[in-house]
């Protein structure tokens, strides 16, 4: 069964180790089904919050926790992010020597950790000597799509995870992941064999990351336009996604000739060089890669504001996972996609070469549709993975942009009748330079230019042309032979439009405003006006680099941009009013609290700021706090308590409810500061709730022992009652 240590409430410890003040949708289901004690399957997109989800049942539970995590870079930084918010983990991997894992492993068996990471393998053939010699109270299994062979991350090592539960059913798990279709989901289920898991499906809507495909973009203009996106925002991160090796060189050489430090990212580079360059990401060292699809899993950096694909992806799982790798923070983050024939072609290739030509070949097809559908980019999204919305996000190009329609037979007819009499032999670049009457040598030699639909095309630029093919493609009047050098083909729609049976609409060209021409670059170079806030969010990231590198760890491990930002906006000058930054926990306060302070009020005086009150809440401190150092709300209700304050004078005093009031008492109880408990609970019913603990066999859950008090003794009395029980009792032998 599963115990819990503390009589905290999940918010209330969301708040004080988390610093975040209310949950996101299904968090709080997820963790009361776990406390329950039921197996659970959590889809939730990246960036989702899926790590609360099993840390706040680890800190209410009695035992440890265990978390499978695929690669040690993960595992570093949960570790580090959790250290930093006064959490007790640790992780078990290669990278330890000998005697800081036996050390480890003391501080397991002495019960000081609440949550040990580590990967498939080492749980597997650590299992039965942690389970014997741990009071294991959960297991939660991360990126557990990679126990499907269906899905992209295939991890053998994953499948034996079965054992688990045959050894040790009674052991909650939960699995999480990110990959949310129906076949990955049962397999999960079946291999893990938590067949009666309760499955939370959160919504795979990323609604700050902006949507936006860019069709037939030269190279030139590519390079432009994302050297322009650099440049109008140098502090930002990003990554761009190139299908090749090469191209990741070439993009990075590019960029680094333009004065951007940059750096490249494959599989083909030696195993350090490519650690280094991933570490120097994470640190903001380099704020600007070109990757192949290698970097990904272990990018759990949170403040990556764009993601640029330089070249279309396999199938819009992968397309979906790089672009949510931006904005995991939950700031405005962008995306662009870059769409082209020539690598829709090259991907065809690796499809029909693949060992599931058939699957692979219909994903590309409706990665290709997402790219050319003039309806709600985010719309299409959602529906590939089951989620149905009805309006329109706003957020994405074609939103921004809706296509303007013409009647477009003549121009189809044109194409057509060309490519009919260059004998449906030809690909969609020889059939535009006809269709425009280019004099290249290729075409004089074939006599292409005595043909009498010769030059008839040619008011229409060649970018537009290969817009307008490709939308041909789409409505089925032209299609394209794979197996025969990708020569177009007129369909039997296309000789209805020909031979003027039918109409067909098509849509005008996008337009694209900025990166046409490198004079636009030079524009967007010229420095932004910069306010006051955005000063002072300069500073506060100067000064997280500082802290990271003193305490050796990312700079979104001591803050996240949305702190930073919520800093830089409210400008607190008090613990108090930085415990309400979103973000900063109890020990984040205590450990980089007085920096921030420091330069808040610096800054404030230097620029003569004048702070609008109402900015933050009544001050709720007492009285009594002219003459304290500064404290947080617990540490103040804890002088009031030694003060000889009752909790309902603490409650008027401070207008907090009572509740709030009795929260931070029990807090102080359960840390040992603060051991009178009569004004809480009376003896006798000390002794009543002990009792209706052990006669219902759970302390987890309140409502069984209210019930079995004949619902004499109320809630309160109920958390005191409980927390004493467990100071007193030798939690293990439950
Ligand atoms: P996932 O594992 O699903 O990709 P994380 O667990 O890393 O996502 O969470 C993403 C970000 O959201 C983290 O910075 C995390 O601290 C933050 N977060 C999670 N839950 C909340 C919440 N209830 N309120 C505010 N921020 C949250
Ligand atoms: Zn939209």
């Amino acid at each position: 069964m599963t115990t819990k240590t503390t009589q905290m409430l999940p918010e209330d410890l969301l708040k004080a180790y988390f610093g975040y003040e209310s949950f996101r949708p299904q968090q709080k289901e997820i963790i009361e089904t776990i406390l329950q004690g039921n197996d659970s399957l959590v889809l939730m997109p990246t960036g989702g919050g899926k790590s609360i989800c099993y840390q706040i049942p680890a800190l209410m539970l009695s035992g440890i926790t265990l978390v499978v995590s695929p690669l040690i870079s993960l595992m570093k930084d949960q570790v580090d992010s959790l250290t930093a918010n006064g959490v007790e983990a640790a992780f078990l991997n290669s990278s330890l020597d000998y005697e800081e894992e036996s050390e480890i492993i003391r501080r397991c068996t002495e019960g000081k950790i609440k949550l040990l990471y580590l990967a498939p393998e080492r749980l597997i053939s650590s299992f039965d000597f942690l389970s014997t010699n741990l009071n294991i109270s959960l297991i939660a299994i991360d990126e557990a799509h990679c126990i499907s062979g269906w899905g992209h991350d295939f991890r053998p090592e994953y499948t034996q995870l079965k054992i688990l539960k045959e050894k040790k059913p009674e052991i909650p798990v939960v699995a999480l992941t990110a990959t949310a279709d129906k076949v990955t989901r049962k397999d999960i289920l079946s291999q893990l064999s938590i067949p009666n898991a309760t499955v939370f499906i959160a919504s795979f809507d990323r609604p700050n990351l902006s949507l936006e495909v860019r069709t037939n973009w030269k190279e030139k203009m590519k390079l432009n336009a994302i050297l322009e996106l650099i440049r109008s925002r140098p502090s930002d991160s990003g990554i761009i996604y190139c299908l090749s090796r090469k191209t990741t060189e070439e993009v990075s050489a590019f960029l680094n000739t333009q004065g951007v430090n940059s750096r490249f990212y494959h599989a083909g580079m030696p195993s350090q060089e490519r650690a280094k360059v991933q570490e120097e990401f994470m640190n903001d060292t380099t704020t600007v890669i070109a990757a192949t699809v290698a970097f990904g899993m272990g990018i759990d950096k949170s403040n990556i504001r764009w993601i640029v694909h330089y070249n279309i992806p396999k199938n819009i799982e992968g397309y979906y996972q790089e672009i949510g790798r931006a904005g995991r923070d939950g700031l405005d983050s962008d995306t662009y996609l870059y769409f082209n024939l020539q690598d829709l072609q090259t991907l065809i290739r690796f499809a029909t070469e693949s060992g599931l030509p058939d699957l692979n070949l219909e994903k590309l097809k409706r990665m290709q549709q997402f790219a050319e559908a003039d309806v709600c980019r985010r719309k299409m999204l959602l529906n590939y993975f089951g989620e149905n919305t009805a309006s329109n996000c706003g957020n994405c190009d074609v939103c921004k942009n809706p296509p303007k329609h013409f009647d477009g037979t003549v121009l189809i007819q044109k194409a057509l009748s060309a490519l009919i009499r260059l004998n449906e032999s030809v690909g969609s670049s020889m059939l535009i330079d006809v269709l425009r009457g280019s004099h290249k040598q290729e075409i004089i030699e074939k006599e292409y230019h005595l043909i009498k639909t010769f030059g008839i095309g040619s008011d229409i630029s060649v970018s537009d042309w290969k817009q307008y093919l490709m939308q041909m493609l789409n409505i089925g009047v032209l299609e394209m032979a794979y197996d025969e050098d990708f020569s177009l083909k007129v369909t039997g729609l296309g000789k209805e439009v020909l031979y003027g049976q039918r109409k067909m609409d098509m849509v005008l060209p996008k337009v694209f405003e900025s990166a046409k021409s490198p004079q636009s670059v030079s524009e967007a170079a010229k420095p932004k006006p910069v306010t006051l806030e955005e000063r002072l969010f300069d500073n506060l990231r100067i000064i997280r680099r500082k802290l990271a590198q003193a305490q050796n760890v990312p700079p979104y491990i001591v803050f996240s941009d949305v702190t930073l930002k919520a800093l830089a906006t409210s400008m607190p000058v008090t613990e108090d009013e930085l415990l309400e930054i979103s973000g900063i926990s109890h020990n984040k306060k205590g450990l980089y609290g007085e920096v921030i302070l420091a330069e808040i009020c610096r800054f404030i005086h230097e620029n003569q700021i004048i702070r609008q009150p109402s900015s933050f809440s009544p001050p709720k401190t007492p009285k009594t706090s002219g003459s304290l150092k500064r404290m947080d709300t617990f540490e103040v209700t804890l002088d009031l308590l030694r003060k000889g304050y009752k909790t309902a004078e603490i409650s008027a005093e401070r207008a907090i409810s009572q509740k709030t009031i009795l929260t931070h008492i029990l807090f102080w109880y359960e840390k040992g500061e603060w051991n009178e408990t009569e004004e809480f609970i009376s003896p006798e019913n000390i002794v009543l709730v002990a009792k209706a603990i052990e006669a219902v066999g759970d302390a987890s859950r309140l409502k069984p022992i209210f019930e079995y008090l004949n619902e004499k003794i109320d809630y309160d009395t109920i958390r005191w009652g409980i927390a004493i029980w467990q100071k007193t009792n030798n939690l293990s032998s439950l």
